[in-house]
């Protein structure tokens, strides 16, 4: 088989995410009749927080680098929600992934409210001194709003439980003593919950399966194809093949790999760590992103970035399911063509789900000092993963409408009615 160069990089996202945040949230609030305070208050950020700060350099310069920590609502608890290192991070991107984080726990049943935070790197060509140092700087600049009964952070794109680590034991110090319930996503060592590390991709997989059999199609054999193969990607390929799927294309920034007939993704995976790239691995040709999107498959699962399926690519995509790995994944304007095509979209508020809901059992446990074993927890995840999608698919149902917009008026309205019960303050 053909194996061209990793030359290609990312399809690049062309709807601003807080465009798109707003434009779903305007949409279920039209068909709920909020109020227009209400409306007003929900569609706004409760909090942006901006910080600039030096990091020293391993060569002896001193570089700024720009951080944010927003919190977009806080009725139903402390709020959660992932710290993101990567060179795309700014305001308008942390504002949207900060509402979803609101409507995905309110729609999961979470006690929590929603937030998001970043700072702009690129992790890659930060040595590991620089990287520590730059959490550990970010993580003091910060540690003014977040804490274990008002904001959350855990793991996303570009971090990892070793910056968990970092940004626990710096939030500790100042105060000094341990305090593991101040992020979750952390090495088990120190106060993570057992399987909080393939959490989200094992909630995605729950999902794709609860997705085959509400659409009538089998689980077994299914060919699936996985953009991004990080935390969650990675992982979902691995328990999307375990659980007898036909995983024929994964991908990582550079490209993908393709093969009809599928392959393995764990040995996959093993060859990009030991060679840097997926490219190359035998028996796949490569493939840009923006052609895996459009690959024959039954199942597209999307575990890279937002914005990525858009109106100049939603006609040609194959897939007969998109199972959201990644937040933000699809716009608007895809989900519309989408839906006239009859492609079933599992949302990301439901899809992806299961790192959040483990990041919740993990804050319980740190809460009680007392742990769970992995089957516990992974128990408890399938239930509650299960619940979400029949209770989406039902409502769905009942309104007539797509499961991202039956998600979103479901959490939007728990979120409204919370907001009404606790009142207006003062
Ligand atoms: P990660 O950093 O572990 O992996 C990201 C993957 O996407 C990597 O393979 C990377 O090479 C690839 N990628 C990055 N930028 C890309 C681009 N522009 N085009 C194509 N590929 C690109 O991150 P992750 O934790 O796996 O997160 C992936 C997505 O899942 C994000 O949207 C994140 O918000 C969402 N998410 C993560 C969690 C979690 O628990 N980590 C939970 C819910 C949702």
């Amino acid at each position: 088989m053909q194996t061209r160069s990793p030359a290609d990089s990312s399809v690049r996202p062309q709807d601003d995410p807080w465009d798109m945040a707003l434009r779903q949230f305007a949409h279920a609030a039209d068909r709920l009749s909020l109020k227009r305070g209400i409306r007003e208050y929900l569609a706004r950020p409760h909090r942006e927080f901006t910080v600039r700060f030096p990091v020293s350099m391993d060569d002896g310069s001193v570089q700024m680098f720009t951080g944010y920590r927003t919190l977009h609502n806080g009725v139903l608890g402390p709020a959660k929600g992932g710290l993101r290192y990567s060179p795309q991070v700014r305001v308008s991107e942390v504002r949207a992934l900060a509402m979803w984080m609101t409507w995905k726990c309110a729609l999961n049943h979470l006690p929590y409210g929603g937030a998001k935070g970043g700072v702009t790197c690129d992790p890659q060509t930060l040595s590991a001194g620089e990287l520590e140092r730059l959490t550990r700087r970010y993580a003091t600049e910060i540690s003014v709003v977040i804490g274990p009964h008002q904001d959350i952070p855990a793991p996303d794109v570009g971090t990892n439980a070793q910056v968990m680590a970092w940004f626990m034991d710096t939030y500790s110090m100042h105060r000094g003593y341990s305090i593991p319930t101040v992020v979750t996503g952390k090495p088990v060592v120190i106060g993570g919950s057992a399987g909080r590390l393939e959490a989200t991709g094992r909630g995605v997989m729950i999902a794709a399966r609860e997705a085959a059999r509400f659409r009538g199609l089998p689980f077994a054999g299914a060919r699936v194809v996985v953009q991004g193969s990080g935390n969650v990607g990675g992982v979902a390929a691995h328990l999307l093949h375990a659980a007898g799927c036909t995983v024929v294309g994964l991908s990582d920034v550079r490209g993908g790999i393709h093969a009809p007939d599928g392959f393995d993704p764990d040995a996959a995976l093993r060859y990009a760590r030991d060679t840097g790239s997926l490219a190359g691995f035998p028996g796949t040709d490569w493939v840009s992103n923006s052609e895996l999107l459009e690959l024959p498959c039954d199942v597209l699962v999307p575990a890279a970035i937002e914005g990525q399926i858009t109106s100049s690519n939603a006609d040609r995509i194959q897939a007969q399911m998109i199972v959201e790995g990644a937040n933000g994944p699809t716009t608007p304007d895809a989900d519309d063509i989408l839906e006239r095509r009859g492609v079933l979209v599992v949302p990301d508020i439901l899809a992806n789900a299961g790192g959040v809901i483990v990041s919740y059992f993990e804050w319980v446990q740190d809460l009680q000092s007392y742990f769970w074993s992995e089957d516990e927890i992974n128990a408890n995840l399938e239930r509650l993963m299960v619940r979400s999608f029949d209770a989406v698919t039902h409502f769905a149902a009942e309104q007539d409408v797509s499961l991202r917009t039956g998600a979103l008026i479901f959490a939007v309205k728990r979120v409204a009615d919370a907001l009404m019960i606790r009142g207006i303050y003062p």
